[in-house]
């Protein structure tokens, strides 16, 4: 739970360090699921270097396009994203996380590192890491340290692909979607009509 002036505010919020694919796919979950969602990033994604010729679905697209794409995707859902604002410590507080940069400091219930493989700041937080010197996380990309989450390039040595990033922070962001809800969650949009259009394809 964070403070602001008006006093105790009860949405969970989720901060996410780090806005390459792990980093904004976990966010656009997050975000569009009605909680708040804080992305800092510093712009130094790896996809920036890439053509993607093996992302299911795009034929063929730039590494920059695809990240405008998705900045554009996770502003359209409502996501605080504050570039080139370099997280620089998380820490763990009285309720919840406390996240710092040159700025201020930012209170989160959930924590989701997607730097990429600077792993700093999931040392820093004394999350496990495996014998390979990777965080180390289970299929819902939850760390050793309740409420942090690592995604992408860190919880792997080297297989390294976008649509991998872009998995874990999905995984991620429903975990966390389902500890709040308290219930398995699954973000399927289901049109009015497509009861009708699709038939038992989609009845419960
Ligand atoms: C030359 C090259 C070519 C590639 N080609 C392909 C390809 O063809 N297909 C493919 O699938 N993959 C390719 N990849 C791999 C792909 O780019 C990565 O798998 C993907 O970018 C990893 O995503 P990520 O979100 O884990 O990390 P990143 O994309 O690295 O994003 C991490 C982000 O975190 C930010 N950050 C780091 N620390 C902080 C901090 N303290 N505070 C705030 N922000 C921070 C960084 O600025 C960065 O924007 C290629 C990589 C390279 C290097």
């Amino acid at each position: 739970m964070s403070t602001t002036e008006d006093g105790p505010q009860t949405d969970p919020t989720v901060i996410v360090v780090g806005g390459g694919p792990a980093g904004l796919s976990a966010a656009l979950f997050t975000a569009k699921n009605g909680l708040e969602t804080t992305v800092f990033d510093t712009d130094a994604t790896w996809m920036h270097k890439a053509h993607l010729f093996n992302y299911l679905g795009i034929g063929s697209v730039g590494g920059s396009e695809f990240m405008a794409t998705a900045r554009h995707q996770v502003d359209d859902f409502g996501v605080d994203r504050r570039q080139d604002e370099p997280v620089t410590a998380v820490e763990e507080a009285d309720d919840g996380f406390a996240v710092e940069t040159d700025d201020g400091t930012y209170e989160a219930d959930y924590v989701i590192l997607a730097t990429g493989a600077n792993r700093d700041l999931a040392a820093a937080l004394d999350c496990a890491f495996t014998d390979e010197e990777v965080v180390d996380v289970g299929v819902d990309m939850e760390t050793s340290v309740d409420g942090v989450y690592a995604t992408g390039a860190m919880v792997r040595p080297e297989e390294w692909q976008a649509a991998i990033a872009v998995g874990d922070g999905a995984a991620a962001a429903l975990n966390i979607l389902s500890t709040v809800r308290g219930e398995y969650y699954h973000d399927f949009d289901v049109p009015d009509d497509a009861t009708r259009v699709f038939g038992e394809l989609i009845a419960e």
